[in-house]
């Protein structure tokens, strides 16, 4: 498919983290506005020589700072859906960590009650939206767990799931057990951050955990047993190619294991992670695995398909979402 056809086919993405995804003019505006700094582009995507995903996530500081205020949650929630609606995306999982916008001294529940009313104007958009609260790595486990108690009104009214992002290097899965039993428990569905790092361990963890989808899981590439319980369970693998590059979760894209994944029979998905920092579309990134690992156009409306299967979506939304890609319309 020709980039024009790629960007109008109705799509589905499940790992879209908002810090990460603001718009650069939105940066811009907001941060000029309210502190008169100036900032750049490069100020806000990853450099070309990024080391690892330690280094990538410093470029969360800056959008972060828009995060502090109901205006600028709000209007994050907005830019977010305008984005998504520009390349014909049907439904989005946003994700983000609430707790890391309270240095204002917000509480949990208004800053996702903010993004949440931003994102409720950007419903003239057209794209249906959940959003999921992510656990931080390397965070206190009673912040994480009050984070997730205090996200509990909102499920099933724009908050669908739980995550755990981080550095997966530093913080591996198995001390997060506690956490996510009482995130179940608490009604969240689950989708880990694991296998980013090379880390097989974290992601069979995390499935162990009841995780329904594992975010990157590259660690899993030849790991016959790993993809046989994920195919069994129906788990669903969300790859995020050009942040998988830069944070070298892969050297390179021959090695990428999205072939070998769809060969398998997983539930793979594709996904931007961070639309700005790692200044990527969605529709950049399906012509990225045509192009280079001859992804065909067939697998990449089963991509699709499978993102609807392993969405936090209920079922109303899916059975629409199903017949919008099958017409190939919107
Ligand atoms: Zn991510």
């Amino acid at each position: 498919m020709d980039v024009h056809k790629l960007r109008r086919l109705p799509k589905v993405e499940l790992h879209c983290h908002l810090d990460g995804s603001l718009s650069p003019d939105f940066v811009k505006e907001y941060l000029s506005g309210r502190f008169h700094e100036t900032v750049l582009e490069r100020d806000l995507q990853v450099e070309p020589d990024c080391r690892d995903l330690a280094q990538y996530l410093e470029k969360f500081a800056l959008p972060l700072r828009c995060l502090q205020e109901p205006e600028g949650l709000q209007a994050a929630g907005y830019d977010i859906l305008r984005q998504a609606a520009e390349e014909n995306i049907r439904y989005i999982e946003v994700r983000f960590a609430p707790q890391q916008s309270t240095h204002e001294g917000l509480t949990v529940r208004e800053v996702i009650r903010a993004v949440l009313d931003g994102m409720e104007k950007g419903k003239k958009f057209g794209v249906r939206y959940n959003l999921l609260l992510c656990a931080m790595r390397g965070r206190p486990e009673e912040e994480n767990w009050q984070m997730l108690q205090a996200g509990r009104e909102f499920l099933d009214c724009g908050v669908a799931g739980a995550d755990l992002a981080g550095d997966e290097k530093r913080y591996p899965m198995a001390g997060y057990r506690q956490l996510f039993q009482d995130a179940r428990g608490m009604g969240y569905s689950l989708t880990l951050h694991a296998g980013e790092c090379g880390s097989a361990e974290n992601i069979r963890e995390a499935i162990q955990l009841g995780a329904r989808r594992i975010g990157h899981g590259i660690a899993m590439a030849g790991q016959s047993e790993l993809q046989k319980l994920c195919r069994e369970k129906g788990v669903g693998v969300e790859l995020c190619p050009t942040s998988n590059l830069q944070t070298r979760a892969v050297n390179s894209l021959d090695r990428y294991p999205l072939r070998e994944f769809l060969d398998a029979g997983l539930l793979a998905t594709l996904n931007t992670d961070n639309r700005t920092v790692s200044g990527c579309t969605l529709t950049h990134e399906l012509e990225l695995v045509q192009s280079s690992i001859g992804v065909t156009d067939g697998e990449i409306v089963r991509m699709m398909q499978n993102a609807v299967q392993v969405s936090f979506a209920d079922e109303t939304t899916k059975e629409r979402l199903m017949e919008e890609i099958a017409r190939k319309d919107g």
